[in-house]
């Protein structure tokens, strides 16, 4: 199974580090593809370009077995949908299964997707449950949901599995705010991703 792990990164801080590695790791996913979005479908345009975030994401996964950066969306200059990146992907790995990475608050907006079925056609989802985010899972959720890991990793598409990590109470939001207070953000980041913030003054206005 491949792991795809979507977002905005701006920027990418710990709070999808750490929740992605231990996601990997019980589920056994050899490679995890991280792939900033262009301009979000659902969401406010992003603070620091594609290019910086692009370039935060691959300082960010340096040491990281399995992380792997894919910037096909970014090469897409209009809207991002992840049914076309699937559909993309599809066409460059066959045979492979795709296991969506999400964390719960992205998960419950699923059905506001883009040809969202279609989603569920190709990829299965594994959530993680995010700090603050909702419990239980919506009614839609719980008809594809799988109790066992073994049982979603059996499966081919359309199947979702919410995997517990420890909670890493850190969003990109906080970070930007943070940064523009120049308040310490040392720890909600990789060294290497605070030092380009830095070199490019990234994020420093409110
Ligand atoms: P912003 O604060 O700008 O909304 P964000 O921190 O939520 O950003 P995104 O790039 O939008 O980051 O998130 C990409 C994915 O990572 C989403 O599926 C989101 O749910 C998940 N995610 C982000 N932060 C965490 C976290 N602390 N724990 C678990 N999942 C997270």
């Amino acid at each position: 199974m491949i792991g795809l792990f979507g977002g905005s990164f701006d920027p990418i801080h710990f709070g999808h580090l750490r929740p992605v590695v231990e996601l990997q790791q019980a589920l056994g996913l050899d490679v995890v593809r991280f792939i900033p979005c262009a301009l979000p479908p659902h969401r406010q345009p992003t603070v620091a370009s594609a290019a910086h975030r692009l370039e935060m994401v691959r300082l960010a996964v340096v040491g990281y077995a399995g992380f792997v950066v894919d910037d096909r969306e970014l090469q897409r200059p209009e809207v991002s949908y992840t049914v076309d990146t699937l559909k993309d992907l599809r066409g460059e790995y066959p045979t492979s299964t795709f296991c969506l990475i999400m964390g719960m608050d992205a998960f419950v907006n699923l059905p506001t997707w883009y040809c969202w079925q279609d989603v569920l056609g190709l990829a299965n989802i594994a959530v993680m449950r995010r700090p603050g985010a909702q419990v239980a899972l919506p009614a839609w959720a719980q008809q594809i949901h799988c109790r066992q890991r073994s049982e979603f990793l059996g499966a081919s598409s359309g199947q979702c599995y919410v995997q517990e990590v420890t909670p890493v109470d850190i969003s990109a939001t906080h970070v930007r705010n943070r940064l523009a207070k120049q308040t310490d953000v040392e720890t909600m980041l990789p060294a290497t991703v605070l030092h380009y913030i830095q070199q490019h003054q990234l994020y420093a206005k409110p």
